[in-house]
């Protein structure tokens, strides 16, 4: 009998011991989840020794390439710590230490959304060689290098990377070797900034970064969503993984496309993102592609291999890209979705997942050219809207009367409802169309609910872009 009791007490003593361990290690990694995600706590974590990598992301692009620089140093045995510039204060840049920024570059030159309180209230109030910060160079012990992400098909291309550059330098920071500028993911110049890396931080067997896996995806369905639209057809493509392992994604993902160049058999295979229009639970990934053309009437490389010479039962090379940047909000928040043609992919996708987890304070404003061909997914946002899944929706068919309306029509005639909702504490999610649409949907945002409220939702991740 004793033996029993001493038996049950030593379980009993051994399940205490593990849930004590258990709430140790949970009560440590939230602080030090806390702890990043506050400037203060970020310098907390970063002594002087630790390189900081410090990212601007739109699309992912750059935190990706973040999170391969900080793998191959921390394995070359040169500590990091990853931290997005929203976190990097003027305490931080004055200390003696390495930074390696990654920036992107958006819309008409401007910084990733993510960004803005770096530039609005760091850049903007630090400014020039006799700035606020008290010092002509009040960053003199910074090292740091810039790797500058763009496209060169826009006017300003790199230009946030080549302006934190010329900042960093005006404050008094040294260069550890000049800014990258990286053209559409260009490897040379990424492989370029490996070896700079490497130099500067003297970690000579610094290993190569580990390519981007890209899986065998089938493509079991390619549709014409808009016959009769013969400006702008758009595709509905429905692709499964070929070992049938489907992988795991969240609504705001970005399915990455290796695409085969037409000119050289060796030639690098371009890439093109598009946004993921459906969720795991669907048994595949769905896209909206719309099939570009030059103004000389060439088809787009991606979209139109993509639309015109890839077959159902054909096989592409395809990767999920996380866009962090574009991810729920928390669940009970109202979701305002806004958005134009392709850019209802990446809305539909939350609201797939909301209306599936009984979140039905949504919104979505919808503009496309002509109710009769281009309202897509009609099937879906009336079911949910039956359902009470989608409480209001505004839809912009721009064609379909002689005066020309959008969504930042909408949008305005709806001034009073959205102040309301954004009130009671609703996200704002854009997606589409950078130019035509989100500019000027952020104009009337900018109108309806002032400057300073629409900044503070974007410091407070409640206004997220992902736009094209
Ligand atoms: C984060 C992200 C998500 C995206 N999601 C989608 C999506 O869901 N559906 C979709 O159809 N596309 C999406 N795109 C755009 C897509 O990646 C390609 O840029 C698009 O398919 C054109 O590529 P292409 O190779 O066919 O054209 P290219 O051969 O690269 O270019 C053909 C011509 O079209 C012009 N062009 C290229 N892209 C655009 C554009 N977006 N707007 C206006 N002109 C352009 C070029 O300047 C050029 O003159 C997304 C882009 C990003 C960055």
């Amino acid at each position: 009998m004793a033996e029993r009791y001493l038996a049950a007490a030593s379980l009993l003593l051994f399940w205490l011991i593990l849930c004590l361990h258990t709430w140790i290690a949970h009560r440590r990694r939230t602080r030090q989840a806390l702890a990043a995600s506050t400037a203060a706590g970020a310098q907390a974590q970063a002594d002087a020794s630790t390189t900081v990598i410090a990212y601007a992301s739109q699309t992912g692009v750059a935190e990706d390439i973040a999170t391969r620089t900080a793998q191959s140093l921390d394995a070359a045995g040169i500590p990091t710590l990853i931290l997005p510039l929203s976190l990097i204060d003027a305490p931080l840049l004055a200390q003696d230490r390495h930074i390696l920024f990654i920036v992107s570059t958006t819309g008409e030159g401007d910084a990733p959304d993510s960004a803005s309180s770096f530039t609005s209230q760091l850049m903007a109030n630090a400014g020039g060689h006799h700035g606020q910060l008290g010092a002509s160079s009040p960053f003199g012990a910074l090292h740091y290098a810039v790797l500058a992400l763009g496209d060169q098909e826009y006017t300003h291309f790199c230009q946030f990377g080549k302006t934190l550059d010329a900042w960093l330098h005006s404050q008094g920071a040294h260069s550890l070797f000049d800014r990258i500028e990286v053209n559409n993911g260009d490897t040379t110049a990424l492989q370029r900034w490996q070896r700079q890396v490497a130099q500067a931080l003297r970690a000579p067997d610094l290993p190569a970064w580990q390519s981007p896996t890209y899986g065998a995806w089938q493509l079991t369905a390619c549709r014409l969503l808009n016959p009769g639209n013969e400006h702008a057809p758009c595709f509905h493509l429905v692709l499964q993984p070929c070992n049938g392992a489907l992988p795991d994604w969240q609504a705001g993902d970005i399915a990455e496309i290796s695409i085969p160049q037409p000119t050289s058999d060796n030639a690098t295979p371009a890439l093109r993102e598009y946004s993921i229009a459906s969720l795991p639970s669907e048994g595949a990934i769905h896209l909206l592609v719309r099939q570009m053309r030059s103004p000389d009437g060439n088809l787009g490389l991606a979209s139109g291999w993509l639309t015109t010479q890839l077959r159902p039962g054909d096989t592409l090379s395809l990767r999920i890209r996380t866009n962090r940047n574009f991810h729920a909000p928390e669940p009970d928040r109202g979701l305002i979705l806004i958005g134009n043609g392709t850019g209802l992919a990446g809305l539909r996708a939350h609201l797939k997942a909301r209306a599936d987890t009984g979140n039905y304070k949504n919104w979505l404003v919808f503009g496309e050219r002509t109710r009769k061909h281009d309202y897509y997914f009609q099937h879906d946002i009336e079911t949910w809207q039956q359902r009470g899944a989608l409480q209001r929706l505004d839809l912009a068919f721009s064609r379909d009367q002689t005066d020309k309306v959008y969504v930042q029509h909408h949008l305005r005639q709806a001034a009073t409802n959205l102040r309301a909702w954004v009130e009671q504490g609703a996200a704002i999610y854009v997606c589409g169309s950078l130019k035509g649409m989100a500019q000027d949907v952020h104009h009337v945002l900018t109108e309806t609910l002032g400057p300073a409220q629409l900044q503070q939702l974007i410091d407070t991740g409640r206004y997220r872009r992902d736009v094209y």
